[in-house]
């Protein structure tokens, strides 16, 4: 067997297993878990990586360094377009936070943009996606722990504080005034390192957050919530995930980050 046959080998299989629990926290939840989109993070991992995944069936990848999503999102491209193959169905998540000299790359190169965190970012985003003529589904990202090394809006009182609350809706509102991009849903982080209830916790008043924008801006369909990396997908999924964002599950520790 060759490397490459043996790389698609070991994603394949650490793929079934993740997959496979999806399934299990879905049913635990009584959800579809067809309603939950694996975001695969290859992130610090060579286009090699990337051409694995995709040959094992994974379509959707996630990136939290703009250059690395665009130059990844171009290689791709490139091999299907020599083997006769088409990119069209593949899917590119920018989920990490935002330098704003690097909004150019994002509204050019990603489909979805997980970690809107700053209303300066969404202004410039919007520039250039009216200038692309693209529009760019985001997700805003909140802070729900407080954790000041986290990004994210305030959110870590928003049920008791109702001056963070209006501000988190005014966020949205104004997101979602701007052309080109459209705010989907909620992006959260748990605490690091935090006991499973924690977590749990989290999650779930994120999901209650989306609930309470929807309801406040019903002009706005707000339908994602991004939860869950490797070691807390379950929580994100039993607690409403759509989006679960997964990287050492499915490739192994990376070597830096
Ligand atoms: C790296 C990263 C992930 C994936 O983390 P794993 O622990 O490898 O699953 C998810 N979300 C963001 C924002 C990341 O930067």
């Amino acid at each position: 067997m060759g490397n490459i046959d043996q790389l698609e080998t070991s994603i394949a299989d650490r793929l079934a297993a993740v997959q496979t629990r999806i399934d299990a926290a879905a049913a635990r939840a009584g959800r579809d878990s067809a309603e939950i989109t694996l975001v695969a993070v290859t992130k610090t991992w060579p286009l090699e990586t990337v051409l694995a995944a995709y040959a094992v069936g994974l379509r959707h990848f996630g990136e939290n360094r703009a250059e690395e999503m665009a130059q990844k999102r171009v290689g791709l491209a490139a091999e299907m377009a020599a083997s006769g193959e088409d990119a069209a169905d593949v899917v590119w998540h920018q989920i990490g936070t935002l330098q704003s000299r690097k909004t150019g790359i994002v509204a050019e190169s990603a489909d979805y943009f997980h970690a809107l965190d700053r209303i300066k970012i969404a202004n410039r985003l919007s520039k250039t996606l009216v200038d692309l003529g693209r529009e760019l589904p985001v997700l805003i990202e909140v802070n729900l722990s407080g954790e000041a090394s986290k990004s994210g809006f305030k959110a870590e009182n928003w049920e008791q504080d109702a001056t963070q609350r209006e501000a988190l809706r005014t966020v949205l509102q104004t997101a979602a005034d701007l052309p080109g991009i459209r705010p989907v849903g909620l992006m959260t982080m748990a605490p690091w390192g935090a006991p499973e209830d924690e977590i749990r916790r989290v999650f779930a008043r994120c999901r209650e957050l989306k609930n309470w924008l929807s309801e406040a801006q019903p002009d706005v369909a707000l339908t994602e919530l991004s939860m869950g990396m490797t070691n807390d997908f379950e929580l994100g999924i039993e607690e409403g995930a759509t989006l679960v964002r997964i990287g050492r599950a499915l490739f192994g520790e990376r070597q830096r980050h």
